[in-house]
């Protein structure tokens, strides 16, 4: 008799979640068809929801609480077995994540016709781990076999610690490096019937890589293989690799995503129905909700509702904030090209670097042809570049510790200029076997271009390799 009452009382939860989502999926339609300024500062977050959910606030609110209160047994035995959406405890969802999540969802799913979804993570790293972890579990069917999954070498240095220590070492797991990620026989090669999804890195942090993502996404989804791209350096501002045939994205939205520099926040954004001939149906039909509602449930990386809402603010101006940093970064890339005393430039944007032709078939300020300023689809290659300072580490160094306004940071995707010698910071962990590999040489200077006039870098840049003895590059 109770069970009856108690079922019934559930029943009318789940009704009243039915109508919400009915709303939802209208508003959700409504925002998709505008475009990707209007959803980097809206969001989901609608007049209604401001009104009838949070006291009208036009801001979103940053939810500072663990948990949900509610209002009777019902409602919580509907919410805890996910039967309706809430905001049970803020390490499975928040309000505040709610909005970040939703925004970047769409803003990777732009101009795409399936829908995609989003999972928050404490850290871009965090984010990697979640997108790949569920991807390497035992098979339940094979418990002996062994596991490998393929990934270009040339990926951010945590990566490629996560990578080689955390997996190969500690696990097992079996990562492929790709030398060579412009050659689509070197991926298929390293494909076989233990390979679980194959992984890149484009435009990597700091060597300027770049691939063809449209051909691995074939190659992969011919395997049965899910593509998983971090797509950190591009942003979804100048290139969103679902639109390309990516299942899933991962960012380190502390980077350009959020360049005031407040807080380390990750995001994993899937598409809907993502291909693999491993993991549950579940999994697979929505794998970012999937990650939210049960690994990460379990494993905790969740996100700070107080970052999230800081990330949230940075993300409403990415598009123009994007171009800008790109044509300043332009400018400062035809500066040291030009310069006597620097060896080499990486910057996809130089027509003479190698990979300029096909990073230009993909990286595009979105909404360009939309712009009144462009009228026409215009490129734009982010913000982050290198260059290799004649006459090796001592040289780069002295230059290094000449700059005046251009920070010494391990940091990028600021709206300050910063910049870092990665042999010995960002990529000092891996050593110089893993350096080489990855093509970071002892000399070379990552510099992430930021919001100042390029004038006032270049003439920074420009004493600061004042500084460095001429004798000493020859
Ligand atoms: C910084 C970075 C990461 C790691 O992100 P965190 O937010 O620092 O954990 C991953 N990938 C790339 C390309 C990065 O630049």
């Amino acid at each position: 008799m109770t069970d009856e009452v108690n079922s019934q009382g559930v029943a009318r939860y789940i009704a009243a979640a039915q109508e919400a989502a009915g709303v939802h999926a209208a508003e959700l339609a409504a925002m998709r068809a505008c475009r990707f300024d209007t959803i980097s500062v809206h969001g989901l977050y609608t007049m209604r929801e401001a009104i009838e959910n949070n006291q009208g606030s036009i801001i979103e609110p940053v939810y500072m609480s663990t948990s949900q209160g509610y209002r009777d047994s019902d409602q919580m035995e509907a919410a805890l077995s996910y039967q309706v959406p809430s905001w049970a405890y803020s390490r499975i969802a928040n309000p505040s994540l709610y909005y970040l999540e939703q925004t970047l969802a769409l803003l990777e799913g732009y101009g795409l016709d399936v829908e995609t979804s989003s999972c928050t993570t404490s850290s871009g790293m965090s984010a990697i781990a979640s997108a790949t972890d569920p991807f390497l579990a035992v098979d339940p069917t094979r418990p002996e076999a062994p596991i490998n999954f393929v990934s270009t070498c040339q990926v951010y240095g945590g990566t490629f610690q996560q990578f080689s220590e955390r997996k190969m070492k500690e696990r097992g797991v079996e990562c492929r490096w790709v030398q060579d990620a412009t050659d689509l026989s070197e991926w298929e090669s390293k494909i076989d019937g233990n390979t679980r999804f194959l992984y890149g890195e484009l435009p990597s942090n700091p060597g300027q890589a770049f691939f063809d993502i449209g051909a691995v996404a074939q190659l992969a989804h011919s395997n049965e293989l899910p593509l998983i791209v971090d797509s950190t350096v591009a942003t979804p501002a100048l290139l969103r690799p679902l639109a390309h045939g990516a299942d899933i994205v991962v960012q380190s939205v502390t980077k350009t995503m959020a360049s005031s520099g407040f807080a380390i926040v990750g995001a994993v954004i899937s598409r809907k129905d993502l291909v693999s001939r491993f993991g549950s149906d579940e999994m697979k039909a929505d794998f970012a909700t999937y990650l939210k509602l049960l690994p990460n449930r379990d494993n905790g990386p969740n996100l700070s509702p107080m970052s999230a809402i800081l990330a949230l603010n940075d993300l409403r101006t990415l598009r123009s904030k994007i171009d800008l940093f790109s044509r300043s970064a332009m400018q400062v890339a035809e500066f040291l090209d030009s310069h006597p005393k620097v060896e080499t430039v990486h910057y996809l944007g130089l027509p003479g670097h190698p990979l300029h032709a096909l990073a230009s078939r993909y990286m595009f300020l979105v909404d360009s042809e939309h712009d009144a300023q462009y009228g026409s689809p215009v490129n734009r290659y982010g913000h982050l570049l290198s260059f290799c300072v004649k006459g090796g580490a001592p040289a780069a160094r002295t230059m290094f510790d000449a700059m005046q306004r251009i920070f010494r940071a391990t940091d990028l995707g600021r709206v300050k200029s910063v910049a870092t010698i990665p042999a010995i910071s960002t990529h000092q962990q891996q050593g110089a076997e893993g350096r080489s590999l990855a093509g970071i040489a002892p000399n070379l200077v990552r510099l992430c271009v930021g919001g100042e006039h390029p004038d006032d870098i270049i003439a920074d840049l420009a004493q600061a390799l004042d500084a460095v003895n001429p004798e000493a590059t020859t």
